[in-house]
């Protein structure tokens, strides 16, 4: 990448609001001198710093640069990397995909906890008890959290773990910050769950070369997503709707923001007033389909209990081939649901927008940045 640091990275991401808090460069910091603050942000841990400066020198190292799924020219360079060129901008909004299914799991308890097809949790069961990884970073409800059902990111590593952490919380979780967890319990072979800007992550250790990660992280299951929100903005919009987030069991989002709770209620949101709460580090990002995931996964199909599956690599293909023939799940070409192909297409379109530049798609000429190394 050349002469490139953390003050680049501060400079040109985190201050200019590119920065989405997918945490790539917390984890891949070799030196650990930088955390994570309660804004989803990178921050320097060493006292008296400032926040361009790297504890370990300006010209320390250079991973952060390289890790980040958001630094110059990603788009173009993770596109090269993981599919040998750059998507056509005019027929590839979605990113590049080698095929589009809708997919949904065998197994009835999976079926039960999914929140749309279970496929994710599929993967990851039958990645861990075929011995494919060791652990997979997702994400859970946690108690200590900023209150009841906030979001996490967690090391699964049991089929139960799995199970418990299935289903879509809609604030943020930095899944790749249980990498830690991995790395302490010598974890080597890891699926990373992620959002779709954690899940670029796994382009840009390729087309960079942060060998370590390139080769720890087995599998990229992207999440298609529009954006998250504040916890304290979701938590108001329910209060003003006479729901406490303590008797929430499920969200999901199909146009509208629907809520389940302990007592048996549902009730339906107009989706429009969670937008105020946007959470800063969604407002530019123009990726919806997760572009550089091995698979991506979503819940617009026409049918609930289906995953919208975008397989994308090589290896992505191998992993749905695998769990589709140990029976584990059912697979039908995405065509079959028009409504489905055109939301794809629609909010990929409306995402890429966001990009400072207006451009489609081309994030390396986006004003203020400097030119590619
Ligand atoms: C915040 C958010 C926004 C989304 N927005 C859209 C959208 O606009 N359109 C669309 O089609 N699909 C969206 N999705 C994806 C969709 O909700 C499902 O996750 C996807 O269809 C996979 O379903 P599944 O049943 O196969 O997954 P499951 O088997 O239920 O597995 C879901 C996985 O997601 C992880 N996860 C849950 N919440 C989070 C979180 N907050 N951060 C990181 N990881 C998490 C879990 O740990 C689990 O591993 C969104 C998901 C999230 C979390």
């Amino acid at each position: 990448m050349g002469d490139v640091h953390w003050r680049e990275l501060h400079r040109e991401v985190v201050d200019t609001g590119l920065c989405t808090g997918c945490a790539a460069c917390v984890m891949a910091c070799p030196r650990d001198v930088l955390g994570y603050t309660d804004d989803y942000l990178p921050v320097q841990i060493g006292p008296g710093m400032a926040a361009d400066q790297c504890v370990i020198g300006d010209r320390g190292c250079d991973i952060c640069t390289r890790a980040c799924p958001r630094f110059r020219a990603w788009e173009t360079e993770l596109d090269t990397a993981l599919f040998g060129r750059p998507r056509d901008p005019s027929t590839e909004v979605a990113g590049v995909v080698r095929s589009v299914l809708l997919t949904r799991t065998t197994d009835e308890v999976i079926a039960e906890v999914g929140q749309d097809g279970g496929l994710v949790s599929t993967l990851l069961v039958w990645g861990l008890e075929t011995d494919r990884i060791d652990g997979a970073l997702t994400s859970r409800i946690v108690a200590d959290g900023r209150g009841p059902f906030d979001a996490a990111p967690f090391l699964a590593t049991t089929r139960a773990e799995v199970l418990a952490t299935a289903g879509s919380r809609y604030t943020y979780s930095a899944n790749p910050l249980a990498m830690q967890a991995a790395e302490e319990a010598g974890l080597r072979r890891i699926a990373l769950v992620g959002m779709s800007c954690q899940a670029s992550i796994n382009g840009s250790v390729e087309a960079r070369g942060v060998n370590k990660y390139r080769r720890r992280i087995a599998l990229t299951v992207g999440l298609l997503c529009s954006k998250t929100f504040t916890y304290d903005g979701q938590r108001q919009v329910l209060a003003d709707h006479g729901i406490d987030l303590a008797d929430v069991v499920k969200i999901n989002i199909k146009g509208r923001y629907q809520v389940w709770t302990r007592d048996g209620g549902y009730q339906e949101i107009p989706l429009k007033l969670f937008h105020p709460h946007t959470r800063p580090g969604c407002k530019l990002c123009p990726d919806f389909a997760a572009e550089h995931a091995d698979i991506s996964c979503g819940g617009i199909g026409a049918d609930d209990r289906w995953t919208l599956t975008l397989v994308r690599t090589a290896r992505g293909e191998e992993w749905l081939q695998g769990v589709i023939d140990a029976g584990l799940v059912e697979a039908r070409p995405g065509e079959g649901d028009p409504v489905a192909m055109s939301l794809l297409t629609k909010l990929s379109t409306v995402s890429r927008r966001r990009w400072p530049t207006a451009a489609v798609p081309a994030p390396h000429t986006a004003p203020g940045l400097l030119p590619s190394t």
